[in-house]
């Protein structure tokens, strides 16, 4: 018998990542957040801008009522508390991009704080710290000019728009839960309609923090912040480099410094930008052109009224009302308006539950097999809707419904394109013609007749496969059993 080592040797510290991310969000206003210069994206460099967001002297900031609507919105969907008074106040640093020499922006009272996320199938709650509302810096430009190998340009379009800034608390536990985080902010954003949180033309953006502890610490370890990264799918990879970077720093008995780090994504590394030392102290204090914003209750009842129906409420609803499984409802509801369109589809069909149905059944394994999300989908919502109210008429068939779904999907139409380029094929109920057929079938398979009158009932299947066969799938499947079985009795 042999018994187990003395343990005298200290097991290897396992490490645990602690993340929290910052998120800036551009709301969808037509006009900046202090003056009424367009937000437009894509206009000529330089001709979106007034006295006010180019920092004059003398020109006043006045606040849009759109811009403190939408982040109320926002900050209401993720579960925030929105605290009546909050307050203004001035960032101080020096850049190109920034004419005021400050960016307005909240400090100490923000809009709103306390919120939280879901994530995962347990429904962990990621914790919100706080929304505040900012404004925009402009855009450095270094290509697409005159000279451009020797200068930067600056595009103060972008300066004044209107931001929020959502905090998360230091709750993500790993890179994959960062992008589960980010990927449930962004759907709850886009349902409110706030914002199009379009990554690539920077209107959401996000920086990562991450440090890393012995597992089972509650101190927190030095974090480093990630900035400027441009998909969530980097996000992930940059925290996956530097997680195992920080591992390595400190087993070899090293120290991670606090500073903020580039993630290059063509190399996965991230690399220092700067160190805790050169940090900005940014001077914090109220600004003094703009009164404290206040959101009182009448205020706040308004905006609660125009909060929609959110992604996850909306999953469980549809999961009820129309007993479809939790991942299709989790599909179905990627985006709002393809879930108003399954819903208005679905409602108007004459059986809710067989458009769900079908656009699990039928639907989403075509979509698979071609690589393609549902919101490429040759077939509608509408289509769909169509489609299954002809099965439930019993116009056609399960049969024809799959071979039509087959060509709407090769021709890349929708179902009732195709269905008239088919001739608006029904499937046969003529007695006569389905009776002939059961006849020749019975006929030709003698040994078969046989055993089902000997009591082998289950020859009734290979008999209806034969008549839908020979019918081409055009025959009534309950019309066949019907006479199938008075034949055969
Ligand atoms: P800073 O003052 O550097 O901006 P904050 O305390 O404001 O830091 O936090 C910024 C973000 O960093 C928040 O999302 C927060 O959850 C996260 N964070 C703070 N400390 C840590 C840490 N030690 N490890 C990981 N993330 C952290
Ligand atoms: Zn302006
Ligand atoms: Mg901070």
């Amino acid at each position: 018998m042999s018994t187990s080592a003395d343990t005298t040797v200290a097991a290897p510290t396992t490490y645990e990542p602690v993340i929290g991310l910052e998120v800036h969000v551009q709301l969808l206003t037509a006009s900046k957040i202090f003056c009424s210069c367009s937000t437009r994206f894509g206009a000529a460099p330089n001709t979106n801008v007034c006295p006010v967001c180019l920092g004059m002297p003398g020109a006043l900031p006045v606040l849009n009522r759109k811009a403190v609507e939408f982040a109320t919105l926002a900050a209401m969907a993720l579960n925030c508390r929105i605290n009546e008074t909050s307050i203004f106040a001035r960032k101080n640093y020096f850049y190109p991009d920034l004419p005021k020499g400050y960016q307005i922006s909240q400090y100490d009272k923000p809009l709103a704080e306390h919120g939280f996320i879901e994530v995962g199938s347990d429904k962990k709650k990621i914790g919100i710290t706080r929304v505040h509302l900012e404004e925009d810096a402009g855009k450095s430009l270094h290509e697409g000019f005159p000279d451009a190998d020797k200068k930067t340009a600056i595009d103060l379009n972008r300066t004044g728009v209107p931001l929020i800034e959502i905090v998360s608390e230091p709750d993500i536990a790993t890179p994959d839960e960062a992008y589960e985080y980010l990927t449930r902010l962004k759907e709850i954003i886009l349902y409110t309609g706030v914002s199009d949180c379009n990554m690539e033309e920077g209107s959401l953006r996000c920086d990562a923090n991450v440090s890393v502890r012995p597992r089972g610490r509650k101190e927190l370890g030095t974090k480093a912040e990630i900035k400027n990264v441009n998909s969530f799918r980097f996000i992930r990879e940059a925290l996956i480099y530097e997680i195992k970077r920080q591992v390595e720093v400190i087993d070899a008995g090293g120290k991670i410094v606090q500073e903020t780090r580039l993630y290059n994504s063509h190399e996965g590394k991230t690399y220092s930008m700067r160190s805790k030392e050169q940090a900005h102290d940014y001077r914090y204090f109220p600004e003094p052109d703009l009164l404290p914003l206040v959101v009182d209750e009448k205020w706040k009842a308004e905006i609660t009224k125009t909060l929609p129906e959110l992604p996850e409420a909306r999953r469980a609803r549809l999961v009820k009302e129309y007993g479809i499984t939790e991942y299709d409802a989790q599909v179905l509801t990627v985006s709002k308006s393809l879930a108003d369109q399954f819903e208005a589809a679905a409602k108007a069909a004459k059986n809710p539950k067989r458009v769900a149905n079908l656009v699990q059944g039928e639907l989403m394994g075509r979509l698979k097999a071609r690589g393609a999300e549902i919101e490429q989908s040759p077939i509608s919502m509408k289509g769909m809707a169509a489609s299954a109210d002809l099965v439930e008429s019993g116009a056609i068939s399960g049969k024809m419904l799959k071979d039509l779904y087959d060509l709407c999907f090769e021709r890349n139409k929708d179902f009732p394109e195709v269905y008239d380029e088919e001739g608006r094929p029904q499937q046969s109920t003529d007695t006569s013609a389905l009776e002939k057929i059961i006849d020749d079938i019975i006929a030709a398979n003698p040994k078969q007749l046989e055993q089902y009158r000997a009591g082998k009932k289950t020859m009734l299947g290979f008999f209806v496969g034969q008549v839908m066969k020979a019918s081409k799938g055009q025959a009534n499947p309950q019309l066949v059993n019907e006479l199938l079985i008075k034949k055969l009795e």
